[in-house]
């Protein structure tokens, strides 16, 4: 069994919070602080370039792959770290895009992350061979899938909804009229047990700022399945994924295996606090880890339903088709999440009316789901969400 006090003990919860934000930032391993500091003034600080030979820097982005594909099942060599998931996200539709030229169409859902859409008409405008972005409902994605199709691009776990996509079966499906899949795993990594080579996925790619604890602005992972390894153009052909970056040659030579999809110098420090984040999962079994997720979830939407009956689930409520976020909705959601956070309950708002919470359990647990609930509660029952103050939008939301 997994030790869930063990893992919370690794992390920094700031005390009067109950953080159910996890899916889109993960809380500071503790751990990071010292390591990070660490790197800076022992390796930055005194090795200075040579860092990047005797400290390891250079094999990082491969190392710490390894690390993230054992969690979404991925074999060893096919997962490398780098750049952000927009960037990730271009990279590996281009790629699967060249699989298929002969076909024009990339087809997405409307639960898809809008970066992901937006990135996806950015390509469709490069490449100018007359590509169409094809965006159906989530619920008809599998009828669309015909022999028009070039690539299938979807987010696995929507991040509105937590709506959860069938990735077997949708690969299979469009493996069977010949098309190439790209599965955006921002909600699935470290939410949920993935089977990257079981489902014969033919690319992936996600963050790790948010079930995966990296901090801020971490890089980013692709993976690509072993058939297409070598044979893949990797699109952003930068110098780090050339066969032999330190040649300085003129023309470029795409590097063997997954090192092909790196594209520049790897951010350090943020690999170094991704590294250190990675160290929560030693020891932590992955179906304990859907089951807590599953428990507290339902938990969390029987006590909602039952006390609050002006919000609606905005989630499937069978858990089995969800990742690890439950939304409610409610007109008036931006000022709710504003009186919840202003009474320490950390969730967020997605336009247009939901509020939405993610539950962790590395480091959140049936006490935190209760006591939540008591503040929504008290909030929906009094009408304290609203005041002016609440219904003032910031920047991020
Ligand atoms: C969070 C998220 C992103 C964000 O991309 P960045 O480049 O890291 O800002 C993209 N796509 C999906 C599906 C996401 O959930």
């Amino acid at each position: 069994m997994t030790d869930f006090k063990k893992t919370r003990s690794l992390f920094h919860l700031p005390e009067g919070v109950i953080y159910l934000d996890g899916n889109s930032l993960g809380p500071l391993p503790i751990a990071a602080k010292d390591h990070v500091a660490k790197l800076m003034t022992d390796e930055w600080g005194e090795l200075l370039i040579k860092g990047w030979n005797k400290a390891g820097w250079m094999m990082m982005p491969r190392r710490i792959g390894d690390r993230v594909g054992k969690l979404v099942g991925a074999a060893e060599d096919t997962v490398v770290m780098g750049d952000t998931l927009s960037i990730k996200v271009y990279q590996a539709l281009a790629s699967a895009v060249d699989l298929v030229p002969e076909r024009k169409v990339i087809l997405s859902d409307s639960g898809n992350f809008p970066s992901d859409l937006y990135i996806a008409q950015g390509l469709i405008g490069s490449l100018g061979r007359g590509h169409e972005l094809k965006i159906v409902e989530p619920e008809d994605v599998e009828a669309a899938i015909d022999e028009n199709v070039a690539v299938l691009m979807l987010t696995e776990v929507d991040y509105r909804t937590g709506r959860l996509h069938d990735m077997k079966a949708l690969t299979k499906k469009a493996h069977s009229v010949g098309a190439i899949t790209v599965w955006d795993l921002a909600h699935s990594a470290g939410a949920l047990p993935v089977d990257l080579d079981g489902a014969e996925a033919d690319f992936a790619v996600g963050c790790t700022y948010k079930y995966l604890n990296g901090g801020p602005g971490a890089p980013a992972f692709i993976y690509v399945a072993p058939r297409h390894l070598e044979k893949v153009r990797p699109a952003l052909s930068g110098w780090l994924g050339h066969e032999s970056p330190f040649a300085f040659d003129l023309g470029y030579r795409p590097g063997g295996g997954i090192d092909r999809m790196r594209v520049g110098t790897p951010p350090i420090i943020g690999l170094a606090a991704l590294d250190v984040a990675l160290d929560a999962w030693e020891g932590v079994d992955m179906a304990d880890l859907r089951r807590q997720s599953i428990k507290l979830c339902d938990l969390f939407v029987a006590e909602v339903e039952k006390r609050c009956p002006m919000l609606t689930l905005g989630s499937p409520r069978d858990g089995n088709k969800r990742g690890s976020q439950i939304s409610f909705l409610h007109a008036e959601g931006y000022a709710i999440m504003q009186a919840l956070i202003a009474r320490g309950v950390i969730g967020d708002f997605r336009a247009p009316n939901a509020i939405r919470f993610g539950f962790t359990p590395l480091y959140i647990g049936e006490k935190d789901v209760l006591a939540a609930v008591d503040i929504l509660a008290d909030i929906m029952t009094n009408s304290l969400w609203d005041t002016a103050e609440y219904k003032q939008k910031a920047l991020v939301t």
